[in-house]
């Protein structure tokens, strides 16, 4: 008899889309040479992006959404990985054009999965996330833009959310010092207890204000985009960096030159989606050395998938505070 499993599905027809949980079985999976059994996922802000459907994350429907996933390998095609062996896997187009992580069951292709270090246990790493991963894929770009905690002060903007959390307890376990840009003074608390020594109103820099701003920060990761990030870059120190990630605020960037061509600032592009895999190991390497577990823990909320949905348009409203990991067997 054929086994069945479950997930969520988005539908769309031409007026709106839905989501519905659903049975289906390994037949119903997408291409792939490794049936993965999905023990965790995670919501980031792309997922209330794709379940909510205010922007057009997923390509074809139906889809599976889940933009990550953690599990054990069922099955595989590839001499690489072998059944019992503990993975997770992060963008390559999982909830965009295949079918992502909110299953119990996904089939995916070997060159996109990547073996968990020992000391991160499969809800760990979901704890970690894309949000998380992508973390350290900033911090990783100022590193090797040769910042140190030496340099100066380091800005996260979008604090309370999951890059800029992940991002804070990094950077504060490698001896930086920490300033937190927050929409939510109320999180100050939580903010300080992953590592933030201090806290500032996001509204110092989220209106337009001048070209070059007073130098404050040494580098910054950025969450938000938009005017958020045009301050960040017009108030870097002479010859800081900022890693650029996201677009919480929006994806514009009304910014000038001059912070460029003045201050010799650097803008860092981070990509999580289809970072390649030497990067990934290096940065799954480092969140398994350099990520303090027992803060992570505190960062986190659990679901399932049942109630993921409720969480998707919350995340949009910047009501989410840190993880939320998604049980998913
Ligand atoms: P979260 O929603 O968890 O965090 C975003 C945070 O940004 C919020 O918690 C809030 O923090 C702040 N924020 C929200 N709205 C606004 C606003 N209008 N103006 C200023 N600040 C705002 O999302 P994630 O941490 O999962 O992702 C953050 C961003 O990074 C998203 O845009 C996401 O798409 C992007 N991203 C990009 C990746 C890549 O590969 N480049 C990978 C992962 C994420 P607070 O309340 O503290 O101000």
């Amino acid at each position: 008899m054929t086994e069945l499993f479950k997930a969520l599905k988005i539908e769309k027809n031409e007026e709106h889309q839905e989501i519905n949980l659903v049975e289906i079985s390994e037949d119903d999976l997408m291409e792939g040479n490794v049936v993965v059994d999905v023990t965790h996922s995670t919501l980031n802000y792309k997922d209330g992006l794709a379940m909510t459907g205010s922007s057009p994350i997923v390509r074809n429907f139906p889809m599976i959404p889940g933009i990550d996933f953690s599990g054990v390998v069922r099955s595989s095609e590839d001499s690489e990985f072998s059944k019992g062996d503990r993975v997770v896997l992060n963008g390559y187009g999982l909830s965009e054009s295949h079918y992502g992580g909110y299953s119990e069951r996904a089939r995916v292709n070997s060159k996109h999965l990547l073996k968990l270090p020992e000391n991160i246990s499969n809800h760990q790493a979901m704890q970690i996330g894309t949000a998380g991963y992508t973390a350290m894929l900033c911090v990783l770009g100022l590193e090797d833009f040769g910042i140190t905690p030496k340099s100066g002060e380091i800005l996260v903007t979008g604090a309370s959310g999951g890059v800029g959390s992940v991002a804070i307890s990094i950077l504060s376990g490698l001896g930086f010092s920490v300033i937190a840009s927050t929409g939510r003074l109320s999180e100050t608390d939580y903010l300080k207890s992953l590592g933030a020594d201090t806290v500032i109103d996001r509204n110092e820099l989220s209106e337009p204000s001048r070209p070059l701003g007073k130098e404050r920060w040494s580098g910054a990761v950025d969450s938000v985009g938009s005017q958020t990030l045009s301050n960040v870059i017009a108030q870097t120190k002479y010859g800081g960096a900022v890693s650029a990630c996201g677009l919480a605020q929006g994806m514009d960037l009304p910014s000038t030159v001059l912070p460029f061509i003045l201050r010799g600032v650097s803008l860092i592009g981070i990509d999580s989606v289809m970072a390649p895999m030497s990067k990934r190991e290096r940065a799954w390497d480092r969140l398994s050395k350099d990520l303090d577990m027992e803060k992570l823990a505190q960062m986190v909320v659990e679901t399932d998938l049942d109630k993921v949905q409720d969480f998707a348009q919350p995340i949009l409203d910047g009501k989410v505070r840190g993880r939320v990991v998604v049980n998913i067997s």
